[in-house]
């Protein structure tokens, strides 16, 4: 198998974000795509999406790790989740606030009996397991924060691999939607919002209400495995989103290396890597 794999930073809005970001925002994506791709070279697809995952978290363009969005109390609370295909072990935190990558504490929960945490309780894990404080606020999202701007949903992060072996996996982190009541949970570390078996493995970003009203990553998932071609199980999902003009996007990999993607509104941006070449998309 060609091992592959892509990324996705969420989504760009056009009304409160620069073309000069949508640009920076792209070139990034680019650049770590290659590094996470190179990476896949010699690890597993479970240690690359993490890998990826954690780049992008360190990338303050994006709404994970530090650049997380701030809630309605001026507190950043950061959400992140890993699903490996083999053993469809799900290990995710929610809510956790003052380390530098959530996704790493997801990463370290995997071996352990509860594999997902919120709040005070994965924090605690945290700092157990050595996870320094760490403060991920940035000038632009206390700007973003005082201006009270409701931005929807924008930079969460992901990545699913296939590596060498056809093994898949999938994870995603985020910052939330901005301006949340504190307690919200967000899809990111739910199955609704990451999922993977070794049939397809999914990463969403979008609305979390959303997302999780149709339970769109396991349902994607769930129709492949069933023997639906990965562009049908995506327009049949994706369709369940319309009546509610539902907000999501998604990408994905299949068991035979086919990378597919999709938005209910064409503004996601991401980068796949076919072990050819690099597409950078929108
Ligand atoms: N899905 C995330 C949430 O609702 C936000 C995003 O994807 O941008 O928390």
């Amino acid at each position: 198998m060609t091992p592959k794999l892509i990324i996705h930073g969420g989504f760009f809005s056009e009304s409160s974000q620069s073309v000069e970001v949508k640009i920076a925002k792209q070139n990034a994506l680019s650049e770590i795509a290659k590094a996470s791709y190179q990476y896949l070279q010699t690890h597993s697809a479970l240690e690359t999406v993490v890998f990826a995952t954690e780049l992008l978290e360190n990338d303050p363009l994006f709404n994970a790790g530090t650049g997380s969005q701030i809630q309605s109390d001026g507190k950043i609370r950061m959400s992140a989740s890993l699903m490996d295909g083999i053993t469809k072990k799900f290990s995710g935190v929610i809510n956790i606030e003052n380390v530098k990558n959530p996704i790493r504490v997801a990463e370290k929960l995997m071996p352990f009996d509860d594999t997902v945490l919120g709040g005070e309780g994965a924090l605690m894990f945290a700092r157990i397991h050595g996870f320094e404080y760490y403060d991920p606020i940035i000038p632009q999202r206390v700007v973003e924060y005082e201006a009270k701007k409701k931005a929807k949903a924008l930079g969460t992060v992901g990545c699913v691999a296939i590596d060498a072996n056809g093994n898949l996996a999938a994870a995603t982190s985020t910052g939330g939607k901005g301006f949340e009541i504190p307690g919200r949970i967000s899809d990111s570390a739910t199955t609704a919002g990451n999922f993977c078996n070794e049939f397809c493995g999914v990463s969403c970003t979008g609305v979390g209400e959303d997302i999780l009203r149709v339970a769109l990553a396991t349902k994607i998932v769930t129709r492949v495995t069933d023997g639906m071609k990965i562009k049908e199980a995506f327009q049949k999902s994706f369709d369940e989103l319309k009546p509610f003009e539902g907000f999501a996007g998604c990408i994905a990999i299949d068991k035979d290396g086919n990378i597919f993607h999709q938005d209910s509104f064409p503004s996601m941006v991401f980068a796949s890597f076919n072990g050819n070449e690099i597409v950078v998309f929108n």
